[in-house]
């Protein structure tokens, strides 16, 4: 039976059996849900189970992973996948609750429909048809789908590092990137690095009465916003000495794709609803949001923000600001880099500290002359009847150079959001077309994958 043939026939079941994956409220930044995190862990567990999969729990909150022995000479996939989702806030601006999923005639909507449970749920239903039609799936698999991708991925760098040559295989293949569009496949062929800093400017040892005590001492609120001012000019670039130093410049070839999509102003004016756009002068918007690094204030507080007024000076201000690198930018150096430069900006009359959150991710290139790419580049061809275009992608998936080094094969990005699936927004989606392209790209990847000679 076709994999077409065979979707119609079992969507209702597939629909259901996605429905249930996205009803788990699997939120790994908040404690409250540790529970929800298992409880989703076990589902999966019993999912691969049915496909033959041997399956453990690793860690707390678990990193599912699934072995699957296939037919001897044939190639070994590591599936990287997450089943940990963003929190939904702000809940009012949902049409229908986040973890009660509305299936409308185009999309299916949920906390998680895209990022990445949606996607993640392609490849169990490929390998669901697989196993139906062929009895067994066409290659050997190490199945590794986390519950803290959203919050930096600490249990599954421990498991990572205590595998040894475990995981060793041929191909790395993940589906938790996006299309450039619904008319045009993608495949992402790099990813900026990320770091993520915290900022704390600390002045009186108290809040202190702004009227007495007002004209005597620097302000933390008022030094804090200096030293954001300073990260950054006018023309959108970015002021931390040496920043740019690194930075590769784009190929022509690649300048050339660009120019050939319709990546205008509108389009990202569209996307973002903002009044207007901004960033670095002398690159296009798509270039601003994949090959050039950024840095973001992604929050900040301090001082009194209730209702009505309360005159204070307040002790202490903070921020987080986070940068997305690009190769060959080095983390480490960045970081460097940066927190000298906080220090040295500050006015006098405070003190600062300085704090880096979680590892550093590096920017992340793939090969585009492996089979395995070739096959993912057919793959796309046989589900959309076109080919593929490659592109880098501004988003970070940091445990990802990890996981490459464990598995030791290259990584294919092969994922299959749109950049309208409001991910880690209110009434985040996953368009039915995307979902079941997917698990004709994905079934057909595999059977070509189990193909190549090992
Ligand atoms: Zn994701």
């Amino acid at each position: 039976m076709s994999v077409e043939s065979w979707i119609a026939e079992q969507k209702n079941r597939l629909i259901e059996d996605l429905v249930t994956f996205l009803r788990f409220p699997s939120i790994s930044a908040q404690p409250a849900h540790r529970a929800d995190l298992h409880r989703t862990a076990q589902w999966l567990r019993v999912q691969l189970e049915a496909l033959g999969f041997t399956v453990s729990l690793l860690g707390d909150p678990p990193v599912v992973y699934g072995r699957y022995d296939g037919p001897t000479g044939a190639p070994t996939v590591l599936f990287y996948g997450h089943y940990d989702v963003q929190p939904p806030d702000p809940l009012e601006a949902w049409t229908s609750p986040p973890f009660e999923p509305r299936l409308t005639d185009e999309a299916i909507y949920a906390r998680g429909a895209t990022d990445d449970k949606g996607q993640v749920f392609a490849h169990l239903a490929a390998w669901r048809y697989l196993q139906q039609q062929e009895g067994r799936l066409p290659v050997s698999l190490h199945v590794v789908i986390e519950g803290q991708e959203e919050t930096g991925s600490e249990v599954l760098y421990e498991v990572l590092a205590g595998q040894g040559q475990a995981w060793r295989s041929d191909a790395v293949l993940v589906s938790d990137t996006a299309f450039f569009s619904e008319e045009v496949p993608t495949l992402t062929v790099g990813l900026r690095g990320l770091l993520y800093t915290e900022i704390r400017v600390r002045g009186p040892a108290r809040d202190l009465h702004s009227g007495t005590l007002g004209g005597v001492v620097e302000n933390p609120a008022l030094a804090l916003a200096r030293i954001l001012v300073a990260l950054k000019g006018p023309d959108g670039r970015i002021r931390v000495p040496g920043f740019y130093d690194r930075v590769r410049p784009p190929d022509a070839q690649e300048r050339a794709l660009w120019r050939s999509l319709p990546a205008c102003e509108s389009y990202y004016l569209e996307l973002t609803g903002a009044p207007e756009l901004a960033g670095e002068v002398g690159f296009s918007p798509l270039e601003r949001v994949s090959v050039r690094p950024t840095l973001d204030v992604n929050g900040l507080w301090s001082g009194y923000t209730g209702p009505g007024s309360k005159t204070i000076i307040p002790a202490e201000a903070a921020a987080k600001v986070s940068m997305r690198l690009v190769p060959n930018q080095d983390p480490e150096r960045i970081w460097e880099a940066f927190a000298a430069y906080v220090r040295e900006v500050a006015p006098p009359g405070v003190t600062v500290e300085v704090e880096r959150l979680h590892p550093p991710a590096p920017p992340f290139e793939t090969p585009t002359d492996s089979p395995f790419y070739k096959a993912a580049e057919e793959a796309l061809r046989v589900a959309w009847g076109k080919a593929p275009i490659p592109l880098r992608e501004g988003g970070s998936i940091p445990v990802l150079s990890a996981l490459s080094k464990a598995a030791g094969g290259p990584v294919i990005l092969m994922g299959f959001g749109l950049p309208t699936d409001a991910l880690h927004s209110p009434n985040e989606h996953f368009r039915w077309r995307q979902l079941w392209g997917a698990v004709k790209a994905l079934t057909y990847w595999y059977k070509r994958v189990g193909s190549l000679p090992k």
